[in-house]
């Protein structure tokens, strides 16, 4: 699991304090564990014993570069939704042609920098984009390699705005169509180049079953295109979920125990294993969330606390606009305080600097009296935290470090308020 915990009343990341990154970094600073990621991405390469797995990690959850290169250095493609991602991950030293590239509304500059750039498939949403993105290789000259994604109509039992599979959803093609697809493409699409099959159901999925429902759905017709066309490969997307909801007081706690249900990449694994195995095609992974989410901690400082009428409120540094979850998505944080508190729980909302009611990272919840002044780290925020981050409120964009053992390595600089009008164009009167 993370390597965040408390030694001598002072939680550390791995072996740093992170008191001392707040003393040297300031906050709000995105703190990420090296050997959390790295873990966690040896469990995933080592889990599927008999299968061709692949790992292309979906750089939308954490795009920073040093966590690209650690990616691109154990292996991994990645999973890319823009060309901006293609361009992060070539930067950082990923492979474009172990790139695939999904979205719903990929424009033609992209389409062309993505062929230009060699990836291995894109993924495609729709007949419509098929045709432009064989318009477009016609016009180059070449051939693209390309996988639709099917949507199996499975419920993904999580939240509505990161349910994706089912047929109310803006993605992939509906499973009743997607074969006569496939004879058009092959029929009529001469500069396309038939790859793969792809399907991504959700995100944050705490169970299993969806996941073998919608792989059950899917792996005949898996079959029957490797058959026909000679498909190489079915990535069968990420959404694997973490825990958000731990382990307060002691961080020591052991969440499996008493979370016997939830998803762990050995279930995931052993569920599929059976279904993904007699099929003989690579299978593609696009773990994001749980590569990343829990491998990072936001530190932040109490600025204020307030008694309302009804209520107590803690005023942090960072605002929704560091980690918009809570706001966007009902998404839930643990908050735990740097310097260990033994018994004084009270009831607080933690909210952020930001004007919007909605600037709050945990509403009603039982935490430590932390005192202005003190350090918080809001847990599990290495994913769809920083890379959703924005500037609202004309606050600069946080720092990211990035810790390995006792070592601690600036992965980005705290924005200047200079940068954050860079591209502004004052009128000339
Ligand atoms: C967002 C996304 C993922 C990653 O989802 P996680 O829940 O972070 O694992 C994978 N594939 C596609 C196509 C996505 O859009």
């Amino acid at each position: 699991m993370h390597q965040f915990s408390y030694k001598n009343g002072t939680l550390h990341c791995e072996r740093v304090a992170l008191n001392q990154i707040a003393d040297q970094y300031g906050t709000p600073t995105f703190v990420y564990s090296r050997n959390t990621i790295l873990n966690d991405l040896d469990e995933f390469q080592h889990a599927f014993e008999g299968v061709d797995v692949h790992i292309a990690y979906a750089v939308k959850a954490c795009s920073n570069g040093a966590i690209l290169r650690l990616m691109a250095q154990r292996g991994c493609g990645f999973d890319i939704v823009s060309g901006g991602e293609l361009w992060r991950v070539i930067r950082a030293g990923g492979n474009p042609a172990l790139c695939t590239y999904a979205g719903v509304a990929k424009t033609e500059p992209e389409i062309r920098y993505a062929l230009s750039s060699g990836i291995y498939c894109f993924i495609c949403e729709s007949e419509n984009e098929l045709r432009e993105i064989d318009r477009i290789a016609a016009e180059i000259g070449t051939v693209a390699p390309v996988a639709v994604r099917v949507n199996p109509n499975v419920d993904a039992h999580t939240h509505k705005y990161i349910t994706t599979g089912t047929n109310e959803n803006k993605f992939g093609v509906d499973i009743s169509r997607i074969e006569s697809l496939y004879a058009e493409i092959a029929a009529q699409m001469h500069h396309l180049r038939i790859r793969g099959i792809q399907m991504h159901i959700g995100s944050q999925l705490t169970d299993v079953t969806p996941f073998v429902m919608a792989v059950e759905k899917i792996a005949p017709i898996a079959a029957r295109l490797k058959e026909t066309y000679g498909i190489e490969f079915w990535s069968i997307g990420g959404g694997i979920g973490i825990i958000y909801d731990g382990c307060l007081a002691s961080g020591e706690k052991k969440w499996w125990d008493e979370h016997p249900q939830q998803i762990t990449i050995q279930s995931y694994a052993q569920a599929l294993i059976p279904l993904l195995k007699p099929l003989g095609l690579r299978i593609l992974l696009e773990p994001g969330r749980r590569l990343v989410g829990n491998a990072a901690v936001m530190l932040t400082r109490c600025v204020y606390e307030k008694k309302g009428e009804s209520k107590l409120f803690k005023m942090i540094d960072a605002g929704m606009n560091d980690i918009i979850r809570p706001a966007l998505y009902e998404g839930y944080h643990e908050i735990w305080p740097v310097r260990q508190h033994r018994d004084d729980l009270v009831v607080a909302d933690i909210v952020g600097p930001i004007c919007e009611s909605g600037d709050f990272q945990a509403q009603n919840r039982s935490i430590p009296d932390v005192k202005p002044g003190e350090l918080l780290a809001e847990m599990s925020a290495g994913a769809y935290g920083f890379s959703m981050s924005s500037t609202y409120n004309s606050r600069p964009l946080a720092a990211e470090v990035m810790v390995d053992g006792d070592k601690v390595t600036l992965i980005r600089r705290r924005q200047t308020l200079e940068q954050l009008v860079e591209d502004e164009i004052l009128p000339i009167d």
